[in-house]
């Protein structure tokens, strides 16, 4: 790959571009059309809930794609326990400002890890009288599932390796790269 001012060169930190810009436009278009597609139909705006803070940029390239009517909202949860022995446990730290029931709500997550997030996101958001909801996440690490989640609108499959960019972080940095690096494992 070669350097540019639009494409950040790796650091010393990030082993290798796993998945480059061009890939990722193209897999979001495709997304999107299949969600516009699928939701067709509907007779009130899509409610797009965006996970914070990895979400952030897979939902701005979603959701300025869609023709379907939608609205965007975002929630904050806080996961415990992903390397301990005991089973994740999740908590909401902010909860959406738009009431969601009588809705159709599409979640919108970077990364389906353990699957902890999603299955209660889904479970929570399921009690809430909404029309349905679905899952969009833009990676998936099957080698780490914990717990069975069913994902609607999925971007890439990848290895249990810990990636930044496109919204992903490793201590807050590297959220901004346009594309999806793998870290060196931490020494
Ligand atoms: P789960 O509840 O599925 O185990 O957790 C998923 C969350 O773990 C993601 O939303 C993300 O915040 C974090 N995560 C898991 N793998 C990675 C990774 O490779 N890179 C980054 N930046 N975050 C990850
Ligand atoms: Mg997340």
């Amino acid at each position: 790959m070669t350097p540019s001012l639009s494409i950040p060169p790796l650091t010393k930190d990030l082993a290798r571009v796993l998945i480059d810009a061009d890939t990722i436009s193209r897999r979001v278009d495709e997304l999107a059309q299949k969600i516009n597609h699928d939701y067709k139909d509907i007779t009130e705006p899509l409610m797009l809930v965006g996970v914070l803070k990895g979400s952030f940029i897979f939902l701005a390239d979603l959701c300025r794609r869609l023709t379907v009517p939608h609205v965007v909202d975002f929630i904050a949860i806080s996961s415990y326990g992903h390397k301990g022995d005991k089973r994740g446990e999740v908590r909401m730290l902010m909860d959406t400002r738009e009431n969601l029931s009588d809705h159709h709500v599409l979640i919108v997550e970077d990364i389906l890890d353990s699957g902890n997030t999603l299955s209660y996101l889904i479970k929570t958001f399921k009690a809430r009288n909404t029309k349905s909801v679905s899952t969009a996440v833009f990676l998936d690490k099957p080698a780490r599932h914990e717990v069975p989640v069913e994902i609607e609108y999925m971007g890439f499959e990848i290895p249990d390796v810990w990636v930044v960019g496109y919204g992903l972080d490793y201590k807050e940095q590297y959220r901004t790269l346009p594309y999806i690096a793998e870290m060196y494992p931490k020494k």
